[in-house]
């Protein structure tokens, strides 16, 4: 069962051959079994999902029925979720209940999905590996002295570990598709504006996307279909029409261009190199045309990011102030002091190096120096991005420079963290979709192949995995979490 895409498991309830109790009891017990291994989740609801999956049963015995009812998943633990503890991977909210749901989780519960959890994140989703959580490090289904990537590793680590068939991930410089990479599976950021923001903590408020993780690019079409659209509680949603993704993906297969970036392979790892030069065989010999690209400027992609995502996250968490919601000092004498303790003891080292380096850069004297300098070489990299796609359909590259590191090797070493994310941050400057989808393995670890697509080609980038996958089985790979294979 465990095994199954999310289209099977919603065949399956639709021809009645399983009830989204046993489903949802099936995928509790899993969690069970061996998420103590893995650390994937803070918060499993267990009780209220069992709850929901009798409800939506004898929704389904009336006649109603939704296009994904009863099927469960879990949320990245940034989404918040009422009545559901909501924590962002922080002390800072670790009691927090929120009043009120996402768009995205309001969108899922519409379309009869059932929240099983909320799963694991680096703090305020700031990291590459997953362990800045407050709620400890998650670890690599595929070898657990490994990280999962981050921030959303405990997203992907359940996905791949198939304790559910899909969740959700937020993406501001890489969060989803690194961590797809690190583990195997799918995992799509869509185009800046697509899916609503509402709800979803912020970090970087002119970055952060929601996504999806699946093992199919098919499963993510549908998701991504009932997740994005017009939102009137986020003024930058779009107004642009959705397109059934699973529709546009699954049809006839049609040529593509496809850009490779001579910089992406600059220097890269020769295993990572070798793998992705297969994929590149595999599309030149069916029905793609390869273009050697440039994107000289990429390079300065961490570098700008790394002052305004730290720039808009240290005003976006001005807001945890120990006096609205959230932790609250003790012993305190003045409201200085109520400031300062909660906000040291709430937050965590990163979060705290993000806020100091964001507040820096945007002080009097070095706003032009750093903040206006790295705007001004977002819209470098977005006019190159622009220009690229005049020649090409899609562009393509590593999604991530390596397979998973060893837990702790580069938390000590922030820049080299940083650079985990330099094929990633790109897109997010540029506002582009990209995903990330299994290419091959290096030691035994998975490696992501990174599809870029033009803004709102959520449709291209889709069809061009779905293409892959037809065409190679690296999706179908699983890790022996229990002994299984
Ligand atoms: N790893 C990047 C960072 O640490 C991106 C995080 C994200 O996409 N949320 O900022």
């Amino acid at each position: 069962m465990e095994d199954k895409t999310l289209i099977e498991l919603k065949t399956k309830i639709q021809n009645k051959e399983i009830s989204s109790y046993e489903l949802t009891k099936f995928f509790l017990n899993r969690i069970k079994k061996i998420d103590p291994k893995l650390n994937a989740f803070i918060t499993v609801t267990e009780n209220d999902s069992l709850k929901k999956a009798k409800k939506i049963d004898s929704e389904i015995a009336k006649g109603n029925i939704n296009p994904l009812s009863g099927i469960p998943i879990a949320q990245k633990d940034i989404f918040c979720t009422k009545g559901i503890r909501t924590t962002c991977g922080s002390k800072m909210l670790e009691d927090f209940i929120s009043p009120y749901d996402a768009t995205v989780v309001e969108k899922l519960d519409k379309a009869g999905m059932i929240i099983i959890g909320k799963t694991n994140m680096d703090e305020f989703a700031m990291g590459s590996s997953n362990e800045t959580s407050y709620f400890g490090d998650v670890k690599n289904p595929w070898n657990l002295n490994c990280v999962p990537g981050g921030s959303s590793g405990g997203s992907a680590a359940s996905v791949a570990a198939r304790l559910i068939p899909c969740s959700t991930g937020t993406d501001t410089g890489g969060s989803i598709r690194q961590p797809a990479s690190l583990t195997g599976i799918c995992g799509i950021k869509p185009t800046y504006g697509r899916v609503s923001r509402y709800g979803m903590i912020a970090f970087a408020s002119s970055l952060d996307q929601a996504g999806i993780f699946t093992r199919t690019a098919k499963d993510c079409a549908i998701l991504l279909s009932h997740i994005s659209g017009y939102d009137v509680k986020d003024s930058t949603s779009s107004k642009k029409e959705v397109p059934d993704y699973y529709k546009e993906c699954t049809k006839k297969f049609e040529k593509m261009k496809i850009g490779i970036p001579e910089e992406f392979l600059d220097g890269l790892d020769s295993k990572v190199a070798e793998v992705f030069t297969e994929s590149i065989n595999i599309f030149k010999s069916n029905g793609c045309e390869i273009k050697k690209i440039s994107l000289k400027n990429s390079k300065l992609g961490v570098s700008a990011y790394q002052v305004v995502a730290p720039a808009e996250c240290s005003s976006n968490l001005s807001r945890f102030d120990g006096v609205r919601y959230g932790f609250r000092a003790n012993d305190v004498k003045d409201i200085d002091e109520l400031y300062k303790k909660s906000r040291s003891q709430g937050f965590g080292d990163e979060v705290k190096r993000r806020i100091l380096i964001g507040t820096y850069a945007l002080s009097t004297g070095y706003y032009d120096a750093y903040y206006l300098k790295a705007q001004k070489i977002r819209t470098i990299i977005s006019k190159e991005f622009q220009n690229a796609f005049k020649e090409v359909d899609v562009i393509i590259g590593p999604t991530a420079p390596d397979c998973a590191f060893k837990l702790g090797e580069k938390l000590n070493d922030p820049i080299a963290m940083y650079l985990s994310d330099i094929f990633t941050v790109s897109t997010n400057l540029a506002g582009l979709p990209a995903i990330s989808i299994p290419m091959g393995f290096k030691n035994k670890l998975p490696l992501g192949l990174q599809i870029i697509g033009n803004h709102f080609d959520e449709s291209k980038i889709l069809s061009l995995s779905n293409h892959y996958q037809n065409l190679t089985d690296w999706h179908m790979q699983k890790p022996d979490m229990l002994g299984e294979t």
